[in-house]
């Protein structure tokens, strides 16, 4: 099995949610006592926050490339950076390092596609959804990517900074997604384009289909981490 990097703690709710989906993931795989092989950075994210509102990018690029650097020298056979947003310098990281990152708009359009969708409407951060990196990226696979309106941008930025970055899961929130959704005009399906929305959206509050970035971009990783040959053999679990 291959080791699996992971650059995270933007933020650490949702990073939690990769640690702990890629070890379900690997343990329906493979049985028994298996679980996955991970190296974590996590950083402190107040700082690429600031950086963020700051319009600091190349500073955020390099010092995520200096993390992903440690990633690599821990152990790390490929990597995966565990937000949407800053894949804004997914370059300037995938440069820094000798081992392949799998970016999370191609594994969330691969499976848009596979479910045969071609209009999505997207939720992300203001970043996520104003600027064009995370768009583009989505509309090069062929998709058309619907955006909300500023003002619903605006909620669901907010919802995310103030609340779901700080483990804060609240009814009042889901509802005002779930609005939002409702006002998309021509959406087959919708992305939860932030890592940490589908902590507070499921399939189930949704009437489209959702694409959740966070457990999909797992999938992917857990995928390329058990390819055949470096399978391991499942163990029975003793007592
Ligand atoms: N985790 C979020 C994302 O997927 C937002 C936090 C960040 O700005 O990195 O975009």
């Amino acid at each position: 099995m291959l080791t699996i990097g992971m650059l995270g703690g933007m933020s650490w709710e949702s990073s939690a949610e990769y640690y702990r989906l890629a070890n379900v993931l690997v343990r329906e795989r493979l049985g028994g006592l298996h679980s996955a092989k991970v190296v974590l950075h996590s950083v402190d994210f107040a700082e690429i926050e600031r950086m963020q509102v700051e319009g600091r990018w190349d500073d955020a690029g390099k010092a995520l490339a200096e993390a992903a650097t440690s990633l690599q020298a821990g152990g790390a056979d490929f990597l995966v950076l565990c937000t949407n947003t800053m894949h804004k310098v997914f370059d300037e990281i995938q440069a820094a390092v000798g081992i392949p990152m799998i970016h999370l708009g191609d594994t969330t359009a691969d499976a848009i596609k596979k479910a045969g969708l071609t209009t999505v409407g997207l939720l992300g951060t203001g970043f996520t959804m104003d600027q064009p990196f995370y768009r583009e990226r989505l509309e090069s696979h062929g998709l058309t990517v619907l955006l909300p309106s500023t003002e619903d941008r605006e909620t669901v930025h907010r919802i995310i900074y103030d609340e779901l970055c700080l483990g804060v899961v609240r009814d009042e929130s889901r509802r005002a997604y779930q609005d939002v959704i409702a006002r998309f005009e021509g959406a087959e399906g919708v992305i939860l384009g932030c890592t940490e929305i589908e902590l507070l959206l499921t399939q189930d509050d949704v009437p489209l289909p959702v694409f959740p970035t966070t457990r999909l971009h797992v999938e992917a990783a857990v995928e390329r981490a058990i390819l055949p040959d470096n399978r391991g053999t499942p163990t029975q679990s003793s007592r």
